[in-house]
């Protein structure tokens, strides 16, 4: 793709996007020098009669975090406009974190005030790259910073795993969230065993959804549906495969402890699982493997336990690849090869396949190997990483190492999909410091049009179905009224249409819109 200052291009729904302006990035060969460099700031930013602007694209908690650092910025004035392809802010912590854990989901409340300041805006149901394009955001920002997360999930690329029944963990998980793109998944949950691959904590969240009893369920806010569905299911095995040693396991304590206190289900592990290797029993006897040297202890704590009669069970077996998933036209058992532990040269364990396979029937395997960052539309993207290539949060053209002047990022698509909710807070503040530091410098491009009426005024006319704060706020009220009398803490509204109609105060009958 050339660049050209007055590309236009057309959307998935025939819309022109772009206009004049600079394209801020070419991934062609042919053109190593991307024009991505607009005119450094005739007039420094952060007054109250400039006040700096920045559209951060995705409201998750690395987004809320960025939006939180900049409005507190010191003697510098901020305003922030949060840009969401759904109606509903928060990201993994709304579509993401298990139902059951609703403590984590309380770290909203922070994101609440940094809402609450009155330099923020939200635009929701906004889809940057479709409605508007990266290049007008530029051309009304002094910075863009994406905290889009990791879209996408990793692949096995074994035999099989196209076939009905093989999904990714993450798209069970966006199912049971409630996510509007998930919710029509059909999971045939009529078999007895179902496989979780990775040792990682969605593959705990996974393995507990599926076992807990509905009354349970009932209690939080996992889909309507996803509820009627688990509860029904006949699922009552759950193998949960490591590719390596219990002391080189993902998860963490707290998740792992919560599989020996599940209501319905015992916790299998046998202990010749849980030999480890002279490696790994120096590695677990460091001081900082803390968290392997404790997963370990409750591992054998559970293979020391005797069974307690419940009617399901969750088993951790370790050392074992999955090769292939095998069925006549449904996944019905998987191929697994066993693997031994071998020292690679840079100090970590690498799993090596050794020649003894086995066959585990399951009905239904969920590859929880990790999330994936999927490309922005005119972004540098690292397809090998699935990540946007980035110094400290500020975008780096691959062609030649320089950074994209205004053009940032936090979270998993800066820094791949690892660490907790907390972790994006310390991400998103180093960041944020380097957006700043450019300012400082003058190294950020000047907006062509700065008013923030103009960028409220196009995306309104590109979506007319645009969802504010004040919209979500009476999506949130919707929800939380129809839970309160199930002891429920909300009854998610899965559909978009269904949001956007309660945002915008309209009358639905019968399922539809009067409007
Ligand atoms: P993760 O923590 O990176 O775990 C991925 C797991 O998949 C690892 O055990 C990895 O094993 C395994 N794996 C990767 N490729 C594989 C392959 N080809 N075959 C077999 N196994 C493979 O990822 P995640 O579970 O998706 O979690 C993402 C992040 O979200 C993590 O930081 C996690 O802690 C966080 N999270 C936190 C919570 C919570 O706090 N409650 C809940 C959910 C998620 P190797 O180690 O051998 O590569």
């Amino acid at each position: 793709m050339a660049c050209d200052s007055t590309r236009v291009t057309e959307d998935t729904r025939g819309r022109r996007l772009g206009g004049a302006g600079p394209c801020l990035y070419s991934p062609s060969a042919e053109d190593p020098a991307p024009c991505r460099r607009r005119d450094a700031m005739a007039t420094p930013a952060g007054t109250p009669e400039q006040p700096l602007r920045v559209a951060v694209v995705g409201s998750g908690p690395s987004g809320f975090y960025a939006a939180g650092h900049l409005l507190k910025a010191e003697e510098l004035d901020v305003s922030v406009d949060m840009f969401d392809r759904l109606p509903t802010p928060f990201g993994l912590v709304r579509a993401g974190v298990a139902p059951d854990h609703p403590k984590i989901k309380s770290v909203i409340r922070v994101y609440e005030k940094t809402a609450a300041n009155g330099a923020f805006r939200f635009f929701g149901n906004v889809r940057i790259g479709e409605d508007i394009a990266h290049a007008e955001l530029s051309r009304h920002y002094h910075a863009v910073i994406y905290a889009v997360g990791a879209q996408t999930d990793r692949q096995l690329g074994i035999p099989g795993e196209e076939l009905p029944g093989s999904w990714a963990a993450t798209e069970l998980v966006a199912w049971y969230n409630g996510h509007p793109d998930f919710r029509e998944l059909e999971f045939d949950l009529s078999c007895t065993t179902a496989v979780v691959v990775g040792n990682g904590n969605v593959a705990m969240d996974v393995a507990r959804m599926l076992v807990l009893p509905r009354a349970e369920l009932e209690a939080t806010d996992t889909a309507d549906y996803a509820i009627e569905a688990l509860a029904q299911s006949a699922v009552e095995e759950v193998v949960i495969l490591g590719r390596r040693g219990p002391a080189q396991a993902a998860f963490t304590n707290p998740e792992l402890r919560e599989l020996g206190e599940l209501t319905d289900a015992d916790v299998v592990v046998d202990p010749a699982e849980l030999e480890v290797d002279q490696h790994s029993a120096r590695m677990i006897e460091h001081e900082g493997e803390l968290t392997a040297r404790r997963n370990v202890e409750i591992l054998r704590e559970f293979a020391g336990r005797p069974m307690r009669g419940r009617p399901k069970r969750v088993e951790l077996r370790f050392l074992r690849s999955p090769v292939a998933i095998h069925g006549d036209g449904r996944a019905q058992s998987i191929e697994l090869v066993r693997n031994e532990l071998h020292h690679g040269g840079d100090g970590s364990m690498r799993a090596q396949a050794t020649g003894e396979h086995e066959i585990l029937d399951a009905g239904l395997v969920f590859r929880s190997i990790g999330y994936r960052g999927v490309p922005i539309d005119g972004v540098p993207f690292d397809e090998w990483q699935g990540t946007v290539p980035n110094e400290e949060g500020r975008v780096v053209d691959p062609h030649d190492q320089h950074s994209v002047s205004g053009v940032f990022v936090v979270g998993w698509i800066k820094r791949g999909p690892s660490g907790v909710i907390g972790t994006n807070k310390r991400d998103a503040q180093e960041t944020v410091t380097n957006l700043l530091e450019d300012l400082a410098e003058g190294r950020l491009p000047a907006p062509e049009e700065p008013d923030p009426a103009a960028i409220e005024a196009l995306v309104a006319e590109r979506q007319p179905d645009l969802v504010r704060y004040a919209g979500w706020e009476l999506i949130d009220a919707a929800e939380q009224a129809a839970g309160e009398p199930l002891g429920r803490p909300r009854v998610k509204l899965t559909r978009v249409e269904e949001m956007v109609d309660v945002a915008l105060g309209r009358e639905r009958t019968g399922g539809r819109s009067a409007a």
